[in-house]
């Protein structure tokens, strides 16, 4: 099969307005369409919520052929089929819990040509049976999804999908597209291995998914520290995930007694239980489910606002995978992650030592809640990609909100110290222990409470001294070196001994009071009352067609309903997310609840939407350029149009009634997005050149706290942090982030 390509009228995207009511493609779908529709075989890379799934659909849409979906759940594909049948689209599966007469309907579809995707299970798949039947049906192409499941490198390695190995076999001309969210380049390679795919198109978009803020904690009190975070999301849904089925039982009582509705979820209740708390968590019905990893996979719910880990994951792909199930819809979502250090040992002992990298997919899970370094940037690196910015502006780290050590510069002398003590011999545990006083056998044995430094750091927890090691290995001034990770001295650490560099060292995470999150940009002219009402109203129409709410209109066309309030039903069509079959099944009954409302509560009709909502349709195969177009607010775009000419910030902020601090944060971007270069018009020349030469002395443009440290009352962080963000720019002029 060839499906033939008109130069000049544009299929997919037409099929894209027509189903799905989406104006543009996202980075890289427009790449995967083309190899299915040129039957080039292709692994497709992209993180949770890029939208893998119209990479499939679409070209499906293009052709009179079957496209067969392989999907290692049942939930997953049913998840699918509903949505596809809501636009409209001739979509099935063949599963387990079917019967035999529902199969045959199916079958039947096929035969007539009737059906554009067949969704099944990968041990259905290579049945006998079903290869035969297939060979018969015309199949357009084979996509398969969670295509990591089939690595045993991966880290949900599933037996079923090693079988798809004899697809290319028994199809030798049907072409093969995989698709996954989590591949480091090893499992990458292994899936075109394993599927034995033919110079398979390689396509790896972007990792970093923007709209997520991450933040770790260590994990002092689980249930304060969750509920500081449901309590910001009252009657939005949130997944939190616990390491094991007993703690998922506690957890989900004691939020229960706390008067939250939450269910629990694991695989050691029963399968009725499993899917009856899962549906009524899709279906909005309760709005927290406390879970272990066995829930997630294959839920495609796209308005989770957030996702807490009460315990440590067992990597950062299962990192990536579970805190992706957050904003799937592109709206602002976030990730906490509260650990302590008896996650690593019970992962150790629960962990098949019989599974390559185990124990280094641990480590570096570990490394990511110890470090302090920008959590965007770290999750980036791992998957191997680069940041290209040098705040992401949405983790912990980078909003400062990590508290800083006061007398830093002595701590880490005091560390450092014992280091050379201990001739540069012990790891990072031992040099705790010394350092705290311990009078353990060891420490005992080999005589270190005799040594000067011995019991210097008696105030502080182990697990503390311990962080603190780790920010200066992470920095620079330590490097654990040889088999032992023994810690030696870098040129840098000698500095700090003799007082010359001041590293930055954060308190061991407690959990903070935070900046309200809440004022958000995607909020921007939404009335909030009407999307209330639009949401109960979706909820309401669900529960009339027994499919889950997100299925009707995801909380990105509610918002933007809520935001624009269409009178028309023609200009309830343009809304992104609606369809030609939403309009005409849903156009009518929305409007005239948005009319309803907008009358009652006196709000205008007829508003402007957002500037862009959707992703640029720019993209390349060499992974990593592809960043999602900023959704630009009204207010920001005020804003900048007063920064250009020149007003101070304060009358800026008062004008267009945002905080100066959430004024100044848009400050940072239109430094940024023009490159200025020159602070003058915000900052007088003498304050900015006492600030640089600040910005020198502290030797890094990562922190403003130390920087406002050493200048002291008279400079403001309004003002450091203009001269900084100016800085910035001039510093990456020369290795340009990428865009
Ligand atoms: P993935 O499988 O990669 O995790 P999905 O296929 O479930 O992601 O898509 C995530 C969300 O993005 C879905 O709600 C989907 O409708 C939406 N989406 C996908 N492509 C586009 C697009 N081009 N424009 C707008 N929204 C899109
Ligand atoms: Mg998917």
């Amino acid at each position: 099969m060839s499906i033939p390509v008109d130069e000049f009228s544009d299929l997919p995207l037409a099929r894209l307005r027509q189903y799905w009511g989406y104006d543009s493609f996202r980075p890289l779908q427009r790449e995967a369409i083309n190899c299915a529709m040129q039957q080039r075989d292709s692994v497709v890379v992209l993180p949770t919520g890029a939208g893998k799934s119209l990479c499939y659909q679409v070209p499906a849409l293009c052709t009179d052929r079957l496209a067969v979906v392989v999907s290692p759940l049942i939930s997953l594909m049913k998840d699918q089929v509903d949505s596809l049948a809501a636009s409209g689209i001739s979509a099935a599966s063949i599963n387990s819990s079917m019967g035999e007469a529902e199969k045959r309907l199916v079958a039947e579809q096929i035969r007539r040509g009737e059906l554009r995707l067949l969704y099944l299970a990968p041990e259905r798949l290579v049945l006998e049976s079903t290869i035969k039947f297939l060979q018969n049906a015309r199949v357009a192409f084979f996509a398969i999804d969670e295509a990591h499941c089939i690595s045993s490198w991966g880290h949900d390695f599933r037996p079923e999908y090693r079988q798809l190995n004899s697809l290319k076999t028994h199809f030798p001309d049907v072409s093969v597209h995989a698709f996954t969210a989590t591949a480091t380049p090893r499992v990458r390679e292994d899936i075109a291995i394993e599927l034995q795919l033919t110079n398979p198109q390689v396509l790896v978009g972007s990792f970093d998914r923007e709209n997520l803020l991450y933040r770790v904690y260590r994990r002092t009190e689980v249930l304060a520290q969750l509920r500081e975070v449901i309590d910001r999301y009252r009657q939005q849904s949130g997944i939190v995930y616990c390491i094991s089925r007993k703690e998922v039982e506690n957890v989900a009582e004691t939020l229960n007694r706390c008067g939250y509705r939450a269910l629990p979820y694991h695989a050691g209740l029963s399968n009725q239980d499993r899917s009856r708390n899962q549906d009524d968590f899709i279906n909005d019905r309760v709005d927290i489910i406390v879970a272990t990893v066995a829930f997630g996979m294959g839920i495609d719910k796209s308005n989770v606002r957030y996702v807490v880990h009460a315990g440590m994951p067992k990597s950062l792909e299962a990192y990536q995978q579970e805190s992706g199930r957050a904003g799937r819809d592109g709206l602002q979502s976030e990730c906490t992650l509260l650990f302590s250090g008896s996650d690593l040992i019970l992962w150790k002992k629960m962990t098949d030592s019989s599974q390559p990298g185990a124990g280094a997919l641990l480590d570096a899970m570990y490394s990511y809640c110890t470090r302090t370094s920008c959590r965007h940037r770290m999750l980036v690196e791992y998957f191997g990609q680069s940041l290209g910015k040098s705040n992401c502006n949405a983790c912990d780290v980078c909003l400062e909100e990590l508290p800083l050590l006061p007398d830093a510069l002595v701590v880490a002398q005091k560390i450092i110290s014992c280091v050379h003590r201990l001739e540069q011999r012990f790891g990072a545990h031992h040099v705790a222990q010394v350092l705290i006083g311990s009078k353990a056998k060891r420490i005992l044995d080999l005589g270190h409470e005799r040594l000067s430094t011995w019991a210097l750091l008696s105030d502080h927890p182990a697990s503390a001294v311990g962080t603190w090691i780790g920010q200066l290995v992470d920095q620079g001034f330590l490097v654990p070196s040889g088999e032992y990770s023994v810690l030696r001295i870098t040129d840098l650490g000698r500095q700090v001994l003799r007082g010359e560099t001041i590293p930055v060292l954060y308190q061991a995470s407690v959990p903070q009071p935070r900046k309200s999150t809440e004022c958000r940009d995607d909020w921007a002219g939404v009335d909030s009352g009407l999307f209330e009402s639009l949401r109960a109203l979706r909820r309401q129409v669900a529960e009339e067609k027994q499919i889950p709410p997100f299925v009707i209109f995801h909380d990105t066309s509610l918002r933007e309903m809520a935001r624009q309030r269409p009178s028309k039903v023609v200009s309830f069509g343009s809304i992104p997310g609606v369809g030609a079959k939403k309009l005409a099944d849903y156009g009518v009954r929305f409007v005239e609840s948005i009319i309803q409302y907008c009358s009652q509560h006196n709000l205008p009709l007829d508003q402007p939407g957002q500037t862009s909502h959707a992703f640029n349709d720019k993209g390349d195969s060499s992974g990593g350029s592809l960043t999602p177009t900023k959704v630009v607010s009204k207010v920001k775009l005020d804003a900048f149009a007063m920064f250009s000419q020149g007003l101070p910030i304060e009358e800026i902020a008062a004008k267009v009634g945002r905080a100066v601090s959430t004024t100044s944060g848009y400050l940072s971007q239109y430094i940024q997005e023009h490159r200025i270069m020159d602070p003058s018009p915000w900052v007088d020349p003498a304050t900015a050149a006492r600030i640089r030469s600040a910005v020198n002395q502290v030797g890094a443009l990562e922190r403003l706290g130390p920087i406002k440290e050493l200048l002291g009352e008279d400079y403001s962080y309004l003002q450091i942090r203009v001269v900084v963000d100016c800085l910035r720019v001039e510093h990456f002029r020369d290795h340009r982030p990428i865009q």
